[in-house]
């Protein structure tokens, strides 16, 4: 996880990496550092375990020299505790002159540690990453070339790292290796940026470039040069970041999360531009490089991980009722160990938000090795899913900041819908008009969600009246069911509360026993005219936890009576096709998880433990 950012520039450096790493703060939260190289040639670093604020802090009162010349990280700790001295940057050598930082895990670090142990090198961390500081320090100090010491150390790094390096004694550079986590340059004029993703330097410069896999940066502020581990030069082309730097900013909002639950009608109407015809025939031009096999897809996989995957089992009802291609969704992680049947007619659909999640990188890898074809939905330009994938089809949501996702799980859905209509359209199960029908219906969202948002003040004041529940539960039935999986992933994210979702049918079978004397339960209910009778059935649900002494709020269609009949507390959202209520019926869960979070005093943008983009397995 982690954020990286490395300048080389004519700006003030220190503000250059402050900035860049208060961007990137959602990947991690543990500890901040900074390494600069000052105006008489000297390195400094300061480094604090905590926030962010706490390094601005502790900079404004002892501030760093001028320098034109810098690295910076936040860490989500994998070895070590969150403690000052596991912060990065790390130094190596005798006089401490080279900075490190690294995101990832270095797998072999142990063996690597015996070795430096045994030549008397002294540590000062417990992290996995303070070896590859000594080992390049030392490989330099024989040879005094920068350049190929830290080519021939990171040759004999095993796992995931990015990994920025800079040395007193070669003032001019910063050199960057990737290998499996993320890495992205920021092209300036006079100056050069390197970033864990865009946002690190989206307010300086929109020209980038995607680092490929096992590649080396060797930035400086009038050129930067690419080249394979073996040396050889590589080129990549340049392209311009659509991200607005006033997007990754509060704009006012209280948190993130409020301003990214507020984003939600331009977010799923971002993505929906282009590709929904005023008649409603949605056509993907991305879908394209999968040429004529697209026919013959014969079964689909999601890959996916956390909201990404509840996102993702939303869209497969919509793309078996539309398209008729089996449709499994699989935990990017689990699919990826278990040895599953793939062939060159399945689809393998990899969700992430930011494209880097490690675990769908590497389901991704699996299934491209075993044939199948890959189409990637992500958020972010330029990103190693979108690279990798035989095709990307991105969410247009902007920057998400809040680790918690909010608007690009509702535009996730709203990409899938539109894969679903366009794969509909490649079949016959449904008639042309049928599905146009369904694609002006996609139209109407953006006003519909606005619609929800600006009725939402009671269910802010039932959530702060739920600030001392030990657990609550959430139940679905269909597209309803993973947004009760969603609702309790929220709560669970940001408030700290214990919460499970069921689907509402298998509450007879075990988790009714759960139901004691004033237990909340958050029921999502479907459509007042779902043509398979579930809105009965949940309603009968509802009976069944109130019989038992439930508290009942209810996330039902406007004008739903029956409901109103059995709870008061029920929050309407305005009737749609039942294929795409989730879009709206999540939007009262995130918010009252997020309330919940506010009312109990808890940071509801970064949330203990978590980092947003997960890119360690
Ligand atoms: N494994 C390293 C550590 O624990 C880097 C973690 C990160 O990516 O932030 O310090």
């Amino acid at each position: 996880m982690c954020g990286i950012v490395g300048y080389v520039g004519p700006k003030s450096t220190v503000e250059v990496l402050l900035g860049g790493l208060k961007r990137l703060e959602y990947r991690g939260y543990d500890s901040a550092g900074v390494s600069v190289i000052n105006g008489s040639g000297t390195l400094e670093t300061r480094k604090r375990s905590g926030k962010l604020s706490v390094l601005v802090d502790d900079i404004e009162q002892n501030p760093l020299g001028v320098a034109h010349i810098g690295i910076g990280h936040t860490r989500w700790a994998t070895h070590g505790a969150p403690t000052d001295g596991n912060a990065h940057p790390h130094l190596g050598g005798a006089h401490k002159k080279l900075s490190l930082i690294h995101n990832g895990i270095i797998e072999n670090f142990a063996e690597l540690k015996s070795e430096l142990l045994e030549a008397g090198v002294t540590f000062t961390s417990e992290t996995d990453t303070e070896v590859a500081a000594h080992l390049i320090a030392a490989e330099y100090d024989k040879t005094g070339d920068l350049i190929s010491a830290f080519r021939r150390v990171v040759l004999r790094l095993h796992g995931a790292f990015t990994i920025l390096v800079m040395h007193e004694d070669e003032p001019d550079v910063v050199l960057a290796a990737r290998r499996n986590s993320p890495l992205v340059v920021g092209l300036g004029v006079g100056e050069n940026f390197l970033g864990s993703d865009v946002a690190a330097f989206v307010e300086h410069t929109k020209r980038a470039i995607s680092v490929g896999q096992d590649e080396i940066v060797i930035l400086r502020s009038d050129r930067v040069e690419l080249e394979d581990f073996a040396g050889n030069k590589v080129t990549h082309p340049e392209f311009q970041v659509d991200w607005d730097a006033s997007a990754a900013s509060k704009g006012g909002w209280s948190s993130f999360m409020a301003k990214e639950i507020a984003d939600q009608p331009q977010a799923v109407g971002d993505t929906l531009m282009g590709r929904v015809a005023s008649d409603g025939t949605v056509h993907l031009q991305e879908l394209a490089p999968l040429g004529n096999a697209i026919h013959s897809i014969d079964r689909i996989i999601m890959v996916a991980c956390g909201t990404a995957a509840y996102a993702s089992e939303v869209g497969k009802y919509a793309i078996e009722a539309w398209a008729r291609i089996p449709v499994s969704v699989e935990l990017s992680h689990e699919f990826r160990y278990r040895d599953p049947i793939l062939t060159s007619n399945t689809l393998v659909v990899a969700v992430s938000q930011s494209g880097e999640t490690m675990d769908t990188l590497m389901a991704t890898r699996y299934a491209k090795e075993a044939g199948a074809m890959v189409l990637s939905i992500c958020n972010t330009q330029g990103a190693t899913l979108a690279r990798e994938a035989d095709a990307v089809l991105y969410t247009h949501a902007g920057p998400e900041v809040a680790v918690a996702s909010t608007k690009a799980f509702t535009a996730q859905i709203t990409s899938i819908y539109l894969l679903a209509l366009h794969l509909a359209n490649t079949r016959s199960a449904h008639s042309k008009s049928e599905l146009q029908e369904i694609g002006r219906e996609l139209l109407k969202l953006p006003a519909q969600i606005s619609e929800v948002l600006a009725g939402l003040d009671p269910i802010r004041e039932l959530a702060r009246s739920y600030k001392d529940a030990k657990t609550v539960l959430f139940l679905g039935r269909n597209v309803g069911f993973p947004i009760a999986l969603e609702g309790a992933l929220k709560l669970k994210e940001l408030a700290y509360i214990h919460s499970e979702g069921f689907a509402a049918g298998e509450l007879k079978h075990g988790p009714i026993a759960l139901i004691e004397e004033g237990q909340p339960v958050i029921v999502i209910v479907p459509s007042v005219n779902d043509p398979d009778s579930l809105h009965a059935k949940v309603v009968s649900n509802i009976q069944e936890v109130l019989a038992r002494g439930a508290k009942v709020i209810a996330i039902a269609e406007e004008g739903d009576k029956a409901v109103a009949q059995v709870t008061d507390q029920v929050c309407y959202v305005p009737a749609v096709h039942r294929m795409l209520a989730p879009i709206l019926t999540v939007i009262p869960l995130q918010v009252f998880a997020m309330e919940l979070s506010a009312a109990k005093g808890l940071d509801v943008d970064q949330p203990r433990n978590l980092a947003k983009s997960v890119t360690v397995e």
